[in-house]
């Protein structure tokens, strides 16, 4: 989960001001806008074979979380 901040420049952007973890709710340390630690980053846009058609799914995970996930995993993850 992104939170954002706005920054009034010539042209209005969009600053990340926190990262927080989905699952464990902890914040991914930034500095300056740019993550200072790994993680897992997903955007997912359901097509319309799915019973989500067009929904738009964002989420981040933090390196622990992501290893915790991949752990239930029947096949490993490739390389
Ligand atoms: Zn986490």
């Amino acid at each position: 989960m992104r939170q954002y901040e706005m920054i009034e420049t010539r042209e209005t952007q969009r600053k990340i001001k926190k990262i927080i973890c989905n699952k464990c709710g902890r914040e991914i340390p930034t500095e300056k806008g740019e993550p200072r630690a790994d993680f897992l980053s997903v955007e997912k846009r359901w097509g319309y074979f799915s019973e989500k058609d067009n929904q738009v799914d964002v989420f981040d995970l933090c390196e622990e979380c992501y290893d915790a996930l991949v752990a239930t995993f029947v096949i490993p993850v490739g390389e």
